[in-house]
């Protein structure tokens, strides 16, 4: 396999384009970054004419893989009648009254772009209806690249922020060029630590307006809240006065379609969604109690985006939506056993090879690594995994037709099918027999 055309319009590209890529993280790829040419279904295709099947799924929004007729023929009705009006549209009230349905948490909802700006509308509905600062956040989660919260950023495949993954440390900016005093009220604290969250809560929360944490500690290493956690997290900010958000911008539509507050049946005030909420089209919302959603009504909190609820965004919300809930959900269930398929054979594989490794899965979304743990139940414990083994791992996938996200984070399609996944196993096992025998 030869990835010389991707290479040679990398050059080009950095000629124009800083960095030659549109976001820091893709530069990570190994042998380099590539570029792609099209997709199809579970498939994609480089400019050298590799074809992959494709898990990376443009970092998580593609739920029904690449150019799925649904979405096309949404997109084109869209085009047809105006992409934008910078106008009400009829779009917006079907979408919102179906996010108010499906999400439990929902009773009024906001629309943007992007899982950072739902964020940061978020903090701010916050931070207005509690009339306090400081937000608490979580080691090893991700909540965007914004100033307001971007530290402790988990991921191996990027340069600067790599270095910044102790479990506990001070909250250091996220990036060169971000103001160090944005992060003056953040308090940062190890998640799945009751104790230590209880002790925040009551002592600071005169200070406190909002919790924010992924539900599922998807960006790093897939790990589930444990036993009582989120209640903890609810039952304590609904008594302190202090907002709940719940970070669904994964799990959102991903692992079903009232997101993981649905699945764990919790209860936050506020919830953002994004990624597979458009199918791979940019839109993100914020949802929840219509007492604090109320502020952007009043005018009390702003909230602005030129492109918001645009018909494009609305039309691919809609028909992701409609595609994930036909037949009673049948795309899940599908997705679910698909995403078995793999974490069962993955798992065999790696016993096989004699690689010590996890997976930690949660419905079509797994987080594999090799680590000599028994259990990642923890940041401080996900830290410990070998990373340059797994992105080694991930570029010998690529040889063998099989696209990885090189921090070891899958996403399972819709459209995967159980000959996929059949095919992904076959390459694992070459891939883990190249790993062995290329580290002697
Ligand atoms: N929150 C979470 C949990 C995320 O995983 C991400 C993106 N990976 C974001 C927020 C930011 O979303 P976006 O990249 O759309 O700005």
């Amino acid at each position: 396999m030869t990835y010389k055309k991707s290479i040679a319009d990398l050059e080009q590209s950095k000629q124009f384009l800083a960095g030659g890529v549109a976001s820091t993280l893709r530069a990570a790829m190994q042998p380099t970054p590539l570029f792609a040419e099209s997709g199809s279904g579970p498939y994609i295709r480089d400019v050298d004419g590799n074809e992959y099947i494709d898990y990376l799924l443009g970092y998580g929004p593609l739920i029904l893989g690449h150019a799925h007729p649904s979405l096309i023929g949404a997109l084109e009705a869209a085009a047809r009648g105006g992409v934008a009006y910078g106008l009400q549209h009829a779009g917006e009230i079907e979408l919102a009254r179906t996010l108010c349905e499906l999400l439990p948490c929902a009773e009024r909802v906001a629309l943007s772009g992007s899982g950072t700006e739902a964020v940061m509308l978020a903090l701010r509905l916050a931070r207005a209806h509690t009339n306090k600062r400081k937000v608490v956040r979580f080691h090893g989660h991700y909540h965007g690249w914004s100033d307001a919260i971007f530290t402790s950023f988990p991921s191996a495949d990027m340069k600067l922020s790599s270095s910044l993954t102790a479990a506990q440390g001070p909250v250091v900016p996220g990036t060169g060029g971000q103001s160090a005093s944005s992060l003056d009220d953040i308090i940062l604290l190890p998640w799945n630590d009751p104790a230590a969250l209880e002790q925040t809560l009551k002592e600071q929360h005169n200070e406190i307006a909002a919790v924010i944490s992924e539900p599922i500690m998807c960006n790093s290493g897939c790990i589930r809240p444990k036993a009582g956690y989120l209640e903890q997290m609810r039952s304590l900010t609904r008594e302190l006065g202090i907002v709940m958000i719940l970070d669904e911008v994964i799990t959102g539509f991903r692992l079903g379609l009232g997101g993981a507050h649905g699945h764990f049946g919790i209860d936050p005030d506020l919830v953002t969604v994004g990624k597979a909420l458009g199918g791979g089209i940019a839109i993100s919302a914020v949802a929840g109690s219509a007492e604090i959603m109320k502020l952007i009504e009043t005018g009390a909190v702003s909230h602005l985006g030129t492109l918001n609820g645009s018909t494009a965004a609305t039309a691919a919300a809609l028909a992701t939506i409609r595609e994930l809930a036909a037949d009673d959900g049948a795309a899940y269930i599908r997705m679910n056993r698909i995403t078995n398929q793999l974490t069962t054979g993955i798992r065999e594989l790696m016993k096989k090879h004699g690689l010590p490794g996890i997976v930690n899965r949660e419905g079509p979304v797994f987080h594999m690594m090799f680590i000599e743990e028994r259990k990642v139940e923890s940041f401080e414990a996900f830290s410990k995994r070998d990373g340059v083994l797994y992105a080694k791992f991930a570029a010998l996938m690529l040889e063998e037709g099989v696209l990885l996200r090189p921090n070891g984070l899958w996403y399972v399609s819709a459209i995967h099918s159980e000959q996929e996944a059949r095919k992904t196993l076959l390459a694992a096992d070459r891939a883990m027999g190249r790993l062995l025998a290329e580290a002697i």
